[in-house]
C-alpha cells in the first residue's frame, strides 16, 4: 500500500499540483507575535502618556531562558528616546514602581532632563499596582508566543506542511528540544493556516506536536484539510491511538498517515528515554491499530549512544512485530539525529562519533530492506550520505531539507573536496565539536 495522493473533490486521484506556493513560516508567524505585543504596546502609551501619532516600538531584550522582564522602548524620533522597562529591583532606574522599573538606556541619545523628568511625572500619576501588574503580564505573553521559533510551528517545503497544534505530550523525552510550556497557537490561528495551505496547493499536512492527539480539535483540522484536497497525517507517539474510539474518530475525520516514534525494542528502555512509564506498549499496541485501520504507518527512530548498539535488534523486532500485518508499502521506518537543543548535559553524554553509527544503522536498513521494509536515514533530520555509506534508502525521496533542517549544521575541513557535498546537509554542529571530524569519509 503505498502512501495515498491527495483526492480531489469527487474523491478521485488528483496529480501533484503544479507551482505549489513555497508558504513562509515566518510570515505565518508575525501576525501572532505582532498581535501578542499590541497590548504591551497599548499599555505602555497609555502609561507613558505617549499619543497616537507618535512612534511606541518595544522589543524583548532578555535571552530566552531569561525570567527576567526587560523590554527596550523606542519613543518618537529620530532618534528615537531610548527607555529599558524592567523588573523592579533594576538599578539604576529612573523610576521605580511596585512591580516595574523604568531606565533611561543612553543607548544613542543624550539624556534629556527636562523629558526624563516629565516621563518620571506621568509614570508616577498614572501608575497603578493593576498597570504594573497587567503589564507585566501581557510582556510575558507577548514573550511565550515571540520565544517559540517559526520553524517550530511550521514548516513548509514545496508541497508538504508540518503544523504543531500543541507543546503538551503523553511522554517527557529527554532528547526532545521543545519546551512543554511553550504556547500553541490558538484554534483560529490554525484554522487559518489550514485554510493557507490548502490555498497555497501543498499536497500534504501533517500535524504534529507534542502530542497532538491531546488537543481536541484535531479530527476537525484533520476533516478539514481533506475537505481542501490535502493528504492529512499525524506525528505521533499513538498512547491514544491504541484507544479503539480515538483511532475510529480520527480515521472517519479522514486520517490518512501516523508516524510514530519507536526508538527501541525493549520496553523497559524506552520508557526510560520516553520518561514515561508503561507508554511503550500502550506505543505497540497504537501502532497495531493503525495497521489494521488501514494507516500508511512510519516509524521513527531516534539515534543515539542508548539507541544505537540496539539498532539491528530493534530492526529485527520491527519485522518480526509489524512486518506480517503490514501490507505491501504499508510501513516504512525512518532514522534520524536528535536535534541538538536537546538537554546540554544530556546531549554531552549521549552524542555518539559517527563512525561508531555506521555499522549498526547499515545493519538495521539492510535487515528491514530484506523484510520488504521502506527505510531511510537521509531525511532532512537524518544523517550525511558518508554515513551512509552502502545503505540501501528505501521509499520516497525525503522532503527536502529546509533552513530549519539547515541551521546547526556544518561541514569538516575533509567535506571540501568531497563530491556529494553539494547534495549533503551536513554534520550537526554538536558532534563536529564533540568528535570533531571521526566518521567523515568524503566521496573523492
Ligand atoms: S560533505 Fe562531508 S559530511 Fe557530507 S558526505 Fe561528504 S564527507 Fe560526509
Amino acid at each position: 500500500m503505498q502512501r495515498p495522493m491527495p483526492a480531489d473533490a469527487t474523491g478521485g486521484v488528483a496529480p501533484l499540483p503544479s507551482g505549489a506556493a513555497v508558504l513562509d513560516a515566518e510570515a505565518f508567524v508575525r501576525p501572532l507575535i505582532d498581535n501578542a505585543r499590541q497590548p504591551v504596546v497599548a499599555l505602555l502609551r497609555r502609561w507613558l502618556g505617549v499619543p497616537q501619532g507618535t512612534d511606541l516600538t518595544v522589543r524583548d531584550l532578555a535571552p530566552v531562558a531569561d525570567p527576567t522582564l526587560r523590554l527596550a522602548v523606542a519613543i518618537g524620533g529620530p532618534p528615537p528616546f531610548p527607555l529599558v522597562v524592567t523588573d523592579a529591583t533594576h538599578t539604576p532606574a529612573l523610576w521605580r514602581g511596585t512591580h516595574l522599573a523604568v531606565a533611561h538606556s543612553g543607548a544613542g541619545v543624550a539624556a534629556d532632563r527636562p523629558l526624563l523628568a516629565a516621563l518620571t511625572g506621568r509614570l508616577e500619576s498614572a501608575r497603578t499596582a493593576g498597570m504594573e501588574a497587567e503589564l507585566v503580564r501581557t510582556a510575558r505573553a507577548w514573550r511565550e508566543v515571540a520565544r517559540v521559533p517559526p520553524g517550530e510551528w511550521l514548516t513548509f517545503s514545496a508541497d508538504a506542511a508540518l503544523l504543531r497544534i500543541t507543546f503538551r505530550c503523553s511522554q517527557d523525552c529527554d532528547f526532545c528540544w521543545q519546551d512543554r510550556d511553550w504556547r500553541a497557537p490558538d484554534d483560529a490561528t490554525v484554522d487559518g493556516w489550514i485554510e493557507a495551505i490548502g490555498a497555497a496547493r501543498s499536497r500534504e499536512l501533517t500535524l504534529s506536536g507534542g502530542e497532538p492527539t491531546l488537543h481536541p480539535r484535531l479530527g476537525h483540522w484533520i476533516a478539514r484539510a481533506r475537505q481542501l484536497g490535502l493528504v492529512a497525517g499525524i506525528q505521533t507517539n499513538a498512547i491514544r491511538l491504541a484507544r479503539p474510539d480515538v483511532l475510529a474518530a480520527l480515521v472517519e475525520a479522514g486520517l490518512q498517515f501516523v508516524s510514530i516514534s519507536h526508538h527501541t525494542a525493549n520496553a523497559a528502555d524506552s520508557d526510560r528515554l520516553t520518561r514515561a512509564p508503561g507508554t511503550f506498549a500502550k506505543t505497540e499496541a497504537g501502532i497495531a491499530a493503525c495497521l489494521a485501520a488501514g494507516l500508511h504507518v512510519n516509524l521513527n527512530a531516534v539515534v543515539d549512544r542508548r539507541t544505537l548498539p540496539g539498532l539491528p535488534a530493534h530492526a529485527e523486532a520491527l519485522v518480526e512485530r509489524f512486518g506480517a500485518p503490514a501490507a505491501p508499502g504499508q510501513l516504512s521506518v525512518s532514522y534520524s539525529q536528535p536535534s541538538e537543543a536537546w538537554d546540554a548535559v544530556v546531549r554531552a553524554d549521549q552524542v555518539p562519533p559517527l563512525d561508531a553509527v555506521h555499522a549498526p544503522l547499515l545493519r538495521a536498513l539492510q535487515t528491514l530492506a530484506a523484510a520488504g521494509i521502506a527505510a531511510r536515514a537521509d531525511g532532512p533530520c537524518g544523517f550525511p550520505p558518508c554515513v551512509l555509506r552502502g545503505a540501501p534508502q528505501g521509499g520516497p525521496e525525503p522532503t527536502p531539507a529546509l533552513a530549519v533542517h539547515r541551521e546547526g549544521r556544518a561541514f569538516g575541513a575533509v567535506c571540501g573536496g568531497c563530491l556529494q557535498r553539494a547534495a549533503c546537509i551536513g554534520v550537526r554542529r554538536a558532534w563536529l565539536e564533540q568528535h570533531g571530524e571521526r566518521g567523515l569519509v568524503p566521496f573523492l
